[in-house]
């Protein structure tokens, strides 16, 4: 009996208590990382997306976030480095076969998403990743088999003298097949580790700052050579919101816009949502896609 004055819990039993309670606290941050929205904390729920660090959040957050970047008070912090929907890939995900419709409603311990290859679950037990051209998710162990099997004949060496120069091997002989999609992608470049360790996230980020480097020196090329881009710019802008007057995502992007105005500085989420000052490509690429998602 305890608290009876008939026992004194020694040091053994304060530090067996605090191994348990870190460990629950692990599982409990395991369990917030995959099966949670990185940025709103809500259950994950389809469209998921994941960025250039594999964290993963729902698709609706990360528009919120884009369109006012307060909406969340902790925004900056988790994903201060998305800067427009071509920062996230939406993911493909298999739905957890041994769970059914009824089940998924109700808070579970067992993850709704599972690995095509293996069936394993996306639980933060196996590595899980994604491919960034395609967005199809695998648990590294399952594409590990799948790629590695079919990619016998081309020679590793030559891949990492592509690397060490620090350019993006993109010849057809050094891609490899989606297994889900038949996507082509690089097995070096393409393939993101979801929810990675911190020293691998930490290589992540190196990875996406050289490659923003690189396409801000692109961009600013392409610039001085199309100066039309500018100009065509700011009316496609102005004709946007007015295109789809009964949409709540229109009315919903037109408010938004409204606000920024106000702000007199336009934030650099709207910016780039409505693609100011981009090439007309990506402009209509992102408004679709902002207005599929509520339609
Ligand atoms: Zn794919």
């Amino acid at each position: 009996m305890g608290n009876d004055g008939g026992s004194i819990p020694d040091r053994r039993d304060l530090v067996r208590t605090k191994a348990k309670a870190e460990q629950a606290d692990k599982a409990n941050q395991t369990r917030a990382r995959w099966f949670f929205c990185a940025l709103s904390k809500r259950p994950l729920q389809d469209p998921v997306v994941s960025c250039a660090l594999g964290k993963l959040y729902n698709k609706d957050s990360i528009l919120e976030y884009l369109i006012d970047k307060s909406a969340y008070g902790d925004g900056e912090n988790i994903c201060g480095h998305i800067r427009s929907l071509k920062d996230v890939k939406t993911l493909k995900l298999t739905p957890n076969p041994s769970l059914s419709s009824s089940a998924l409603s109700e808070p579970t311990s067992r993850s709704p998403f599972v690995c095509p290859l293996n069936l394993k679950e996306m639980n933060g037990v196996q590595p899980f990743v994604y491919i960034s051209t395609c967005g199809c998710v695998f648990s590294q162990a399952g594409l590990k088999t799948v790629v590695s099997a079919s990619s016998m004949s081309s020679s590793p060496k030559e891949k990492d003298s592509h690397t060490e120069l620090g350019e993006v091997a993109t010849s057809d002989s050094e891609l490899e097949i989606c297994p889900q999609c038949a996507t082509k992608f690089s097995r070096k470049n393409d393939v993101l580790m979801l929810n990675p360790q911190p020293e691998e996230e930490e290589r992540m980020r190196e990875k996406m700052e050289l490659q923003r480097s690189k396409e801000t020196k692109k961009t600013k090329k392409r610039k001085n050579a199309s100066p039309v881009d500018d100009t065509e710019a700011p009316t496609k802008k102005k004709a946007l919101p007015a295109m789809h007057p009964s949409m709540t995502a229109a009315s919903r992007a037109a408010l938004a816009m409204e606000e920024a105005k106000r702000k007199a500085t336009m934030s650099e989420a709207v910016k780039s949502l409505y693609g100011d000052g981009k090439p007309a490509k990506k402009e209509t690429f992102m408004t679709r896609g902002t207005f599929t998602r509520y339609a």
